[in-house]
């Protein structure tokens, strides 16, 4: 029983819950037993809520024995990346200096988990402050991922798209400033989605680049990802940024699986050279796949995306540099005294910061600190914004041309563990796919496309749509997943040796 649960899609739960099949508790210890059973070796928990998880499942189970209207998710269990804070669970962002903190309040998105009943099974690993693409950058232990556990799950949400493809945990949430939730989903053969900057409320996500930053769901299929997109989307009053928008249809376009008549751009510069041959053929193999149902392939150019990592690594340090300013040794967390002189707050702060963040963290800062410095401000940061603007522009030109894009999500599998945890420049190249949809505030999703032809590890598909229309991703990407599925007869993840797979 417990295999066929944690084996089940959250579309799939929802019904077996809705029909009485299964209750929610039972759903629930389900993925409790398998997070006892294999995070020691995926290592995608830093906490398991494991009593609330439960209690809220009861909650659930004995409103349904009375008759009370739930929501369709009620009682669907998931996980959420350790950057989100977290009312009754530790929240550290994978950092020393937050170990043992546990936020005062909520974020929006937890309270609309919680209203909609969904048991939260706990925190998940990722690079400090989502700083990285691999999960090694963790004060914690990198992720395994499951796929092959000497290889990394990606980053920053490693430990988010581990869970779910571990089948730890039917969905997840995450979190994307260059590419967090999607280069996971790729390299761990799941689905991850970037929703239009401003579709979820940041309110409650600890910042690391505001304008950049936003929430997004994690699953196994695309139909699961949009179910859980319309339970946390929605204007907040709290967040500044947060769109005055409805965020219906979702589901209904992932389930309706057509492409007819669509147009969808291949971006030039986003394939080809740089990418592993593997990838570039399961690429090639969908756009078939897609051509064939009756989908319009055509070609765009984005000639600026070639400066969107630089400006990208300025643009987020320089934010960066100011939004962790508030980790001091004094509001928040660790607290270090230095050993002697004088305890001044300045020296209090220091010997904090030195100690409580990683070498990532402190490399962005400095970086940050730097561009954002009189006299090399307009030079950098300035710049920076111009390109910025650039790539808005290529994407509004394509966007005539096409009514989504494609492209592989990321250039090449999971890579081993400790391969480039050393070399930042060749880290930062795993995100030349997925950050010009951050620089533009657009939408993207990544699905599992097949396997490299030269490791058997999973290749990531990613389409990306104008803002407000991530409508256009869900009819686009599931009806990709459809015909795929129908290659492979059956999910992915299916044929995954993922600790056993789906046996
Ligand atoms: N890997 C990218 C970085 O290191 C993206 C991070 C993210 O999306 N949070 O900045």
């Amino acid at each position: 029983m417990t295999q066929e649960i944690i084996h089940s899609t959250a579309a799939q739960l929802a019904e077996k819950l809705a029909a009485k099949e299964l209750s929610a508790v039972e759903v629930t210890q389900a993925h409790l037993d398998r997070i006892a059973a294999v995070d020691g070796d995926v290592n995608a928990f830093l906490h398991v809520n494991t009593e609330e998880a439960l209690s809220v499942a009861a909650e659930v189970d004995s409103a349904r024995a009375n008759g009370e209207d739930l929501h369709a998710l009620a009682g669907v269990p998931i996980a959420v990346k350790d950057l989100i804070v977290t009312v009754g669970q530790p929240t550290t962002a994978g950092s020393k200096i937050l170990e043992g903190w546990h936020s005062p309040y909520d974020a929006t998105v937890i309270k609309k988990l919680r209203a909609a009943k969904m048991p939260i099974l706990g925190k998940t690993n990722l690079d400090e402050f989502a700083m990285g693409s691999s999960t090694e950058h963790s004060a914690y232990g990198s992720t395994r991922n499951p796929w092959d556990l000497d290889r990394i799950p990606g980053g920053s949400g490693g430990g988010s798209a581990a869970a779910v493809s571990a089948f730890e945990a039917p969905l997840a949430l995450g979190t994307d400033t260059g590419g967090s939730i999607r280069q996971p989903a790729s390299v761990t053969g799941s689905v991850g989605v970037k929703p239009t900057y401003g579709g979820v409320s940041r309110y409650g996500a600890i910042a690391m680049a505001s304008s950049l930053d936003q929430i997004g769901p994690v699953s196994r299929t695309v139909l699961d990802s949009a179910l859980l997109h319309e339970v946390i989307s929605g204007h907040d009053p709290y967040d500044s940024t947060s769109l005055q928008e409805s965020w219906t249809g979702l589901a209904a376009a992932a389930a309706s699986g057509d492409v007819k008549g669509m147009r969808i751009g291949i971006i030039k510069e986003l394939h080809g050279e740089g990418y592993q041959a593997g990838v570039e053929n399961r690429f090639n193999e969908s756009l078939e796949l897609l051509k064939a149902a009756g989908a319009e392939i055509v070609e765009v150019s984005c000639p600026n995306f070639e400066y969107a990592l630089g400006a990208y690594y300025l643009i987020m340090p320089s934010e960066v540099s100011s939004n962790l300013a508030k980790f001091d040794g004094v509001r928040f967390g660790l607290r270090v005294l230095p050993e002697e002189g004088p305890l001044t707050i300045e020296r209090v702060m220091g010997a904090t910061r030195a100690a409580g963040f990683g070498d990532e963290v402190k490399r962005r800062i400095i970086l940050g600190t730097y561009a954002l410095s009189a006299g090399y401000y307009d030079a950098y940061y300035g710049s920076a914004q111009k390109v910025r603007t650039l790539i808005q522009r290529d994407f509004d030109a394509a966007f005539a041309q096409a009514d989504v894009l494609i492209s592989p999500t990321a250039p090449t599998t999971a890579f081993k563990l400790g391969e480039k945890v050393d070399d930042p420049l060749a880290m930062y190249l795993n995100d030349v796919a997925t950050i010009p949809a951050n620089m533009a505030g657009v939408p993207g999703i990544s699905i599992p496309g097949g396997l490299a032809d030269e490791d058997g590890l999973p290749v990531g598909i990613q389409f990306l749509a104008p803002a407000r229309q991530d409508v256009r991703l869900y009819r686009a990407a599931g009806a990709l997943e459809k015909l795929l599925e129908e290659k492979w007869g059956g999910p992915l993840l299916a044929q995954a040796p993922v600790l056993g797979g789906a046996k």
